[in-house]
């Protein structure tokens, strides 16, 4: 007799929301590019401008970094066939942590194979079950992830608010305590109140740690970050970046003192059982680092392209939060409206994200753009009139 049980599957059946959305035409995902990720992209044959890419320098297409990664494929092939910790650490892993590491300002750095993997290894190593990880309301899926792996105490405050930081730490003394915090959170833009995070974690005897994806390239007079940015390179504890923005590849690093990343690199469960970054990303990542420091230029044109959109979407009356960085969104309050405006977008020839509750806090879905050093003037300038035209049709705009 067959035991009775529920179907495991049955969830998959009924989940219609996504199919919903193709019906009605309205499916922002996984659109198909047949291009590289530059400024101008093509999809289904048809160019578009594109502001959803987190190639914020615009080094994914660059020849120096191309050639880099053909390089080490010729040299190295093509994957490493096992983790860092066994048989897949080359002498171009080695070589890039010590170059992460000075760029950092570090004693140390660790490369993993994606940033997703640097959190969950990272805060799962250091914070255990007696341990406290104080984590903003709005930080990366990866570093709630981390934490859920760590089986910590996990507190949250609200989203940069210092007052509740304190109230937080305060009520937790004596555990050992890791901060966690994005340095520019992806989906506003905005950027954590670091000289305060880390003088209340400090001062409550917890540990820091920025995870600077969207801050490292882009933030600080030479484009290292964050704790650059507030001058802090040094009293920050950990900074954690990843390859798949400014860096112009896939993987992801944590730099720190030397006995940190030492222990890291023994206990990181995405490090030691998951395979190495391929030789290609690896170079790839190499050469980024090499133009973000001979071409500062780049960083310049980034905030001359950032300043231009956001004084433009102000001008015509779009509500674009807090952001401070080339993360611009376009704050409406309900996802049907960011859906459709994201196609309207699209037939005008613009490439932007939309992103809706929970990514975002209830009634507040935006569409998210993000801008490259290599958009030109002219680009901006079409992507200006398209979301002035859209949002008088769709009437969000006067
Ligand atoms: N942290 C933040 C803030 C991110 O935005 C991302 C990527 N979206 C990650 C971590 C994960 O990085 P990766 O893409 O290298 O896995």
């Amino acid at each position: 007799m067959a035991i009775k049980r529920q179907d495991l599957f049955e969830k998959c059946r009924k989940f219609t929301k996504a199919r919903d959305l193709i019906r009605a035409g309205l499916y922002p995902y996984f659109r198909t590019i047949e291009s590289a990720q530059d400024p101008i992209v093509f999809l289904d044959g048809k160019k578009m401008i594109m502001v959803g890419s987190n190639n914020y320098l615009g080094l994914t297409n660059h020849p120096k970094v191309k050639e880099a990664a053909i390089a080490a494929i010729k040299k190295y092939g093509s994957g490493c066939a096992g983790s860092r910790f066994l048989n897949g650490t080359l002498d171009i892993h080695v070589a890039l942590e010590e170059k992460l590491a000075g760029f950092m300002r570090k004693e140390a750095a660790l490369v993993f194979s994606t940033g997703f993997q640097v959190n969950l290894g990272v805060i799962s190593a250091l914070c255990g079950k007696d341990d406290i990880v104080v984590i903003d309301k709005m930080d990366h899926a990866s570093i709630i992830d981390g934490c859920r792996l760590s089986y910590s105490d996990v507190k949250k405050f609200r989203h940069n608010e210092m007052d509740d930081l304190e109230r937080v730490l305060g009520a937790s003394e004596g555990s050992a305590a890791l901060v966690v915090v994005d340095g520019v959170f992806s989906m506003e833009g905005d950027i954590a109140k670091l000289p305060q995070i880390v003088q209340t974690a400090h001062g409550h005897g917890a540990r820091v740690m920025v995870d600077d994806a969207h801050g490292i390239g882009v933030l600080g007079k030479t484009g290292r970050g964050t704790a650059e940015h507030f001058g802090l390179e040094k009293e920050v504890d950990l900074i954690m970046g990843t390859y798949s923005k400014s860096l112009a590849s896939i993987g992801g690093f944590v730099a720190g003192s030397e006995e940190v990343i030492h222990y890291i690199k023994h206990f990181a469960r995405s490090l030691i059982f998951s395979a190495s970054p391929p030789p290609a990303s690896v170079a790839a990542v190499s050469a980024a680092l090499d133009i973000i420091q001979e071409e500062p230029e780049r960083l310049e044109q980034l905030w001359k392209n950032t300043h231009k959109i956001i004084n433009g979407f102000k001008a015509m009356g779009y509500e674009t939060g807090p952001t401070e960085t080339p993360i611009v969104p376009v704050i409406l309050d309900d996802s049907e409206t960011a859906f459709k405006m994201v196609f309207m977008l699209q037939d005008e020839g613009v490439f932007a994200n939309v992103a809706v509750p929970p990514a975002v806090p209830n009634g507040k879905a935006l569409i998210r753009t993000s801008y490259m050093a290599t958009h030109t003037d002219e680009h901006l300038d079409i992507v200006l009139e398209a979301f002035e035209k859209v949002g008088k049709a769709m009437g969000l705009i006067g």
